[in-house]
């Protein structure tokens, strides 16, 4: 089968690689139906993160059960499924809790690859939820977006405890970002304010229910949220980059006792000990506990309520996954939906 792999920074490739099977009795093997070029994949493509040697790419994925393992009970051959990032048991204290992510018996998916026509996901039962029916081409496009970047924005709403007459800072406006837009509006937010200076991405934070755009960052950033929430700072903040400044501006933005929802992967944060005490706020984040939401999700999209997927802006076939790298690295693309 045809896959995705990386073999050094700015070097991408579409070729072949081993079939998947069965390991595990708890595993399925999927048809891949579409996938997608993650932010986060852009860490090593930039060099950032060191690569070891070639390595399969990918980690968001829908597609259709084809074979399953002996142990695998809840899902069948022939089930349309969307899973996330980390393969997950679902019955462990910390999946019990909310927290799949976490799992005590996680796989990251990025270590199989799921930029591919085919991929196994491990502890099937636990990871895969079904989709009741048949979706349509544009609802297949907002599934894989629940994958990851709808997951992730929507956890991290959920950290920064939006709810009905909360005010809302997003920062950050990639798909994440964007999307944590989308969830805030659904959770009922009064105000929402998204940080953007790029006019389609502004365009895409109003369609998905910001209230008020700021295109200042850093403390002139800080000053606008405080200007638009009555001098005192969001009650809710979503993070969604995971640098040093961006993290710096959502603290900043976030009101005492008011809640943090950090999602964007830290690169070489530091946070200072002494403003984080007079911070005075609710902190949680770390890579999404994307499962945890994933059935409510899906019934939302399957009742045609939200269109996550509108965040993907090139489609490609899976053979030119470079040019998609390529697109997303130079900002030409926010993101990329492979076709298989
Ligand atoms: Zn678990």
């Amino acid at each position: 089968m045809r896959g995705v792999v990386m073999y050094a920074p700015g070097d991408v490739r579409v070729e072949e690689r081993g079939e998947p099977r069965i390991v595990e009795p708890s595993d399925a093997v999927i048809r891949v139906a579409a996938t997608c070029v993650c932010g986060s994949d852009l860490w090593p493509y930039r060099g950032v993160e060191e690569l070891r040697r070639p390595t399969p790419m990918g980690h968001e994925y829908v597609g259709v059960v084809e074979e399953v393992g002996a142990a695998v009970e809840r899902v069948r051959v022939g089930d349309f499924v969307v899973g996330s990032f980390f393969a997950s048991d679902n019955t462990c204290d910390i999946c019990r809790a909310g927290f799949q992510s976490r799992c005590v018996h996680a796989v990251p998916m990025g270590g199989i690859g799921t930029q591919a026509e085919r991929a196994r996901v491990p502890l099937a039962d636990g990871t895969l939820v079904r989709v009741p029916g048949e979706p349509t081409p544009e609802q297949i496009r907002h599934l894989l977006a629940a994958s990851d970047v709808l997951g992730t924005g929507w956890f991290a709403a959920d950290a920064a405890e939006v709810g009905p007459g909360k005010s809302v800072a997003v920062v950050g406006d990639g798909a994440v970002g964007l999307l944590g837009v989308l969830a805030a509006r659904e959770l009922g937010a009064e105000r929402i304010i998204a940080m953007s200076r790029h006019p389609e991405r502004q365009a895409l934070a109003r369609k998905f229910g910001a209230t008020d755009l700021v295109t200042e960052r850093g403390d002139e950033g800080v000053a606008r949220i405080k200007e638009l929430t009555g001098g005192l700072g969001a009650h809710s903040v979503i993070e969604a980059v995971g640098t040093q400044q961006s993290m710096e501006q959502a603290i900043r933005s976030t009101r005492p006792g008011g809640h943090l929802g950090y999602v964007g992967v830290a690169h070489d944060v530091k946070l200072d000990g002494m403003e984080l005490f007079f911070a005075e706020i609710h902190l949680l984040g770390g890579p999404a506990p994307v499962r945890r939401f994933l059935p409510d999700l899906i019934d939302r999209i399957m009742r045609d309520e939200i269109t996550p997927g509108d965040v993907f802006d090139l489609t490609l076939p899976l053979a030119e996954a470079a040019e998609g790298y390529r697109a997303m690295d130079e900002r030409r693309a926010t993101k990329v939906l492979l076709t298989l």
